[in-house]
């Protein structure tokens, strides 16, 4: 079997070269071919013409900014699916890259630990991995008191069976599949409508709504599908 012919490639979008080049070594060691660029009118000349397996993007670029560039990105072009990951250097930053929907998948802050940085890789590309309908290959979930079977789309709240739309269905799995994990609107938007460009954010907030309606046990309380302001939904951590 040929390994190199399965390597998948990133690109990594970042001025300070030794920030560059730690993850660029690290993918490397996960499985990934790295391309570097250092401002983001080279990530859009590069991303332009290369699909890429996995986007590393830093917010604060010399010239075209991190937002703008995944916004061009998403645009359209050969990258507009790729998962994206920015870096960014606060907190707020982070709030504002997943609240201003520029369509990234996750984010990390700077300063982040090799650990962290490449479970954020492993669930951007899970994220993406996961088809939308009910596919075999897709594990069972047990999460407290909710039972999901994506083979079957069957969902189980306390043992008895439960009628989730596929939007639903979706949204739930995705969310319990990566307990803790904040998920922005955008990326929830494009997990729960594939290929839909006519729904809004807003449709998130109305779809988890009707979800916490069915599955949790206080839904004006809710336990499982945790608001994170500014920024979207996660499952809470399944050891709480
Ligand atoms: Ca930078």
């Amino acid at each position: 079997m040929d390994k190199a012919a399965d390597r998948r490639t990133a690109l990594v979008v970042e001025d300070e070269v030794n920030i560059r080049d730690l993850v660029c070594l690290h993918l490397q060691v996960e499985g990934f071919t790295c391309v570097g660029a250092g401002s983001g009118t080279e990530a859009l000349e590069l991303a332009g013409r290369t699909p890429f397996d996995l986007i590393v993007l830093d917010l604060m670029l010399p010239g075209v900014d991190g937002l703008s560039v995944c916004r061009a990105m998403r645009r359209d072009g050969v990258n507009r699916d790729a998962p994206i990951l920015m870096l960014t250097a606060r907190l707020e930053e982070a709030d504002k890259v997943l609240g201003l929907d520029s369509g990234a998948d996750d984010y990390l802050t700077k300063p982040f630990g090799v650990r962290e940085l490449m479970a954020r890789v492993r669930a951007v590309m899970r994220r993406r991995a996961a088809p939308a309908d009910g596919d075999p290959s897709q594990k069972p979930i047990a999460f407290r008191h909710i039972d999901m079977d994506p083979a079957r789309r069957r969902v189980r709240v306390h043992g008895r069976d439960v009628d989730l739309t596929n939007q639903e269905f979706n949204l739930l799995y995705v969310l319990l599949s990566q307990p803790g994990i904040v998920l922005s609107r955008d990326a929830l938007l494009r997990r729960a409508w594939p290929g839909e460009t006519f729904v809004t954010v807003r449709s998130v907030d109305t779809l988890v709504k009707r979800l916490r309606r069915k599955i949790e046990d206080d839904a004006t309380e809710p336990s499982v599908i945790l608001t994170v302001w500014g920024t979207g939904y996660k499952a809470a951590d399944a050891t709480t």
